[in-house]
C-alpha cells in the first residue's frame, strides 16, 4: 500500500487532521494501561507527515507518568484521542501516533486489510505480544 492523505477527527469534529500514512508498515494494538483502557489502535508515522487541522487549544494535554516523553492529548469537548505524540529513542526519536479509528476517508475493507503487531506493553515488553491478543 503506498503513502496516502487521510483525513480524521475526534467524534464531535472539534479536532481534525491530515496524515500521511503507509500501511504496509505495520499497526499496533497494546495491552498498556492506556491502550487497554481507550482501545487504542495506532500506526506511528513521522511528525512532518501529520498535520493538525484545528486548533491546539481544542485539546487537553494527558500524560500518566513524569517521566514519560508522551503526550496523549484528547478533545475537550468530546473527549474522543485522535493522535499522540512521543519521542522515543528507540522507536526512531520524534513520532506521531494515529488513532486508526479517527480516520474518517478509509473502508472497512482497507481497515480489515492492515497488518496489526501486538505489543506486551503491560510489562515493558514493547517488542513481543501478549501471551492472550484476541481481546485487543
Ligand atoms: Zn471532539
Amino acid at each position: 500500500m503506498p503513502i496516502q492523505t487521510y483525513t480524521g477527527s475526534c467524534h464531535c469534529g472539534a479536532v481534525r487532521f491530515e496524515a500521511d500514512i503507509d500501511f504496509s508498515h505495520g499497526t499496533g494494538k497494546c495491552n498498556c494501561s492506556i491502550c487497554t483502557k481507550t482501545r487504542n489502535w495506532g500506526v506511528v508515522i513521522k511528525p512532518e507527515a501529520f498535520r493538525l487541522l484545528s486548533k491546539p487549544s481544542a485539546t487537553t494535554d494527558y500524560q500518566f507518568k513524569s517521566t514519560s516523553s508522551v503526550h496523549w492529548p484528547f478533545c475537550k469537548t468530546c473527549g474522543v484521542r485522535p493522535y499522540g505524540l512521543g519521542d522515543i529513542p528507540e522507536v526512531g526519536g520524534k513520532f506521531v501516533t494515529v488513532n486508526i479509528a479517527c480516520i474518517d476517508n478509509i473502508s472497512a475493507e482497507e481497515l480489515a486489510a492492515i497488518t496489526v503487531r501486538f505489543a506486551d506493553g503491560r510489562n515493558d515488553n514493547w517488542w513481543n505480544p501478549p501471551a492472550v491478543t484476541s481481546y485487543l
